[in-house]
């Protein structure tokens, strides 16, 4: 079904809804809501509206449904496909959830925080904080980014490892569906095998299927121990070992392992302020290893010793460093995170968020630089990421001296380079970034038919009149 552009008679029913206040229809005002981070979307709308009230959401939607408008949820705007971007000259109304933002109730003995989504992750891990526990998602856009964005991204981060991604940390959601219906899930059960999963569904749907306006998040005791320590090493191969040790000598302790390359650190110590290298010497390659203990603190401290005196001991590890109090464990962290930034400066980026089984690393590594540089010499690979998750950012940044637009202009090309050989590694083309506008077409292509068929019909069963986020994850129509 294609959605039809509002009137203004329309316009000034869906406003009426929220109130003149929280309608922004003024162009410098509606900027923020209109272009991604990276700015490679751009898309235009009649209204940005701000909901106060599930109740409010549920009569936009209604109205929506029963005019075909398109309505294109947002969050903190921070996500890295374009999902939350509204179509050019579409009509697609934007829906902002950023005055939902409300902590219902925190259950520190039952391990909950029951949250309105649009809720900024960091409020939420604050919560947890003040209640004696914490809420283990953690991003690098965590200042901004809001709860109902996380969720409908399945947003993973920096502890995945050992606490899992957003599906795993949610329990219960409230959906309103495009008709308006309120589905009620907000459910405290790690139990409850009746039926169909309707929450998995909302999840990782990125707007697709309904808005979702609260969640019930897990909890998890705060960490008595925590141990950061940075390695030098000579390959990703040795990387692999050390992760090997690291997975059997601290179990589920293990709670991040980073890897990064030599460009990376050179390029967040030329470009980010208040990052220089914690080594002094040089090495092709570090990883961050996180270690969290909730018994004792000394616990922590005796794994990662143990760690790294193998490490050394097996040839892997050249040099490492423990950071020795919490602001030096932050400022490893925030080098690795600032690894995406720092390119920023460097010229045009060509970027891949993808995943391959974790002993594949190495030899798809290998095959992705050699491919890369064959098709574009000179062509400055920082690939970093979450290593313990089989999740690499395979970036490549332009060669020195080279036209910005022409590199960007090869970004397909390089995609069909680098997703061949993830796909040969039986990998995925979108790790934790999601599909949205900007894999809607590979999508269709690496997908067999049926499950492209059954999302289809998923898609139509939630949302028969097509008004949910238009042309994301799917191309509309059937
Ligand atoms: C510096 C930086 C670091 C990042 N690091 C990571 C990382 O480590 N791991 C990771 O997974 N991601 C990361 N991201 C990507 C991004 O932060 C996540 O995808 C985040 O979960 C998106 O949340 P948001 O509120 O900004 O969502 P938005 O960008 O606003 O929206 C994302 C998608 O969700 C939909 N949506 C938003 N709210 C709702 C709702 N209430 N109901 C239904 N649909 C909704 C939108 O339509 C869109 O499709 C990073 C981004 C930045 C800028």
């Amino acid at each position: 079904m294609t959605n039809t552009i509002p009137s203004p008679d329309l316009l000034a029913r869906f406003i009426a809804i929220v109130g003149a206040r929280n309608a922004v229809t003024d162009l410098p005002a509606q900027a923020p809501y209109l272009v991604e981070s990276r700015g490679l979307y751009k898309g235009t709308t009649p209204v940005v509206l701000k909901p106060g009230s599930v109740s409010e959401v549920s009569a936009i939607l209604k109205l929506a449904t029963e005019t075909g408008t398109a309505i294109v949820p947002q969050g903190g705007n921070t996500g890295h496909v374009a999902g939350q971007i509204p179509r050019p000259d579409a009509g697609d109304i934007v829906l902002s959830l950023e005055r939902l933002n409300k902590i219902r109730a925190v259950d520190p003995v039952g391990n909950v925080i029951v949250a309105d989504a649009g809720c900024i992750l960091a409020d939420i891990q604050t919560a947890a904080e003040e209640h004696g526990r914490l809420f283990p998602l953690s991003l690098g856009s965590e200042g901004s980014c809001r709860i109902g964005g996380n969720l409908s991204t399945n947003a993973g981060g920096t502890a995945v490892l050992a606490y899992g991604n957003m599906r795993q940390l949610c329990l219960g959601l409230e959906v309103v569906l495009p008709t308006g219906e309120i589905w009620d899930g907000l459910r405290r059960l790690k139990k409850d095998n009746t039926g169909y999963d309707l929450r998995d569904l909302f999840i990782g749907a990125e707007g697709t299927l309904g808005v979702i306006t609260g969640a019930v998040l897990k909890l998890y005791p705060q960490p008595a121990g925590h141990q950061v320590a940075f390695a030098g090493l000579n390959s990703v191969e040795d990387a692999l070992v050390l992760f090997d040790r690291a997975s059997s000598l601290c179990g589920p302790a293990l709670t991040g392992f980073e890897l990064m390359p030599r460009l990376g650190v050179e390029f967040t110590t030329r470009h980010i302020p208040g990052v220089r290298d914690p080594m002094d010497t040089l090495h092709a390659w570090y990883v961050l290893v996180d270690i969290s203990t909730t018994d004792t603190a000394e616990r922590a401290e005796q794994m990662m010793q143990d760690l790294l005196a193998r490490g050394i001991e097996d040839g892997v590890v050249e040099n490492a460093i423990i950071a020795n109090s919490e602001a030096q464990r932050k400022s490893l962290w925030h080098m690795r995170e600032s690894m995406s930034p720092a390119q920023k400066p460097e010229g045009g980026s060509i970027k891949h968020d993808v995943s391959v089984p974790v002993s594949s690393i190495p030899a798809f590594m290998a095959e992705a630089d050699a491919a890369v540089l064959a098709a574009i010499q000179g062509a400055r690979i920082c690939s970093f990421g979450h290593m313990g998750d089989g999740n690499i950012h395979y970036n490549i940044s332009q060669p020195i001296g080279a036209d910005k637009e022409t590199f960007i202009g090869r970004w397909r090309e390089m995609n069909a380079i680098v997703h061949g050989i993830v796909l040969k590694y039986n990998g995925s083309i979108s790790a934790e970034h999601g599909i949205g506008q900007l894999k809607r077409d590979e999508l269709a292509d690496i997908r067999p038919p049926i499950e492209i068929d059954l999302m289809q019909r998923i898609k139509h069963a939630f949302d028969p009149a097509g008004i949910m986020n238009p042309d994301k994850v799917l191309k509309s129509g059937r």
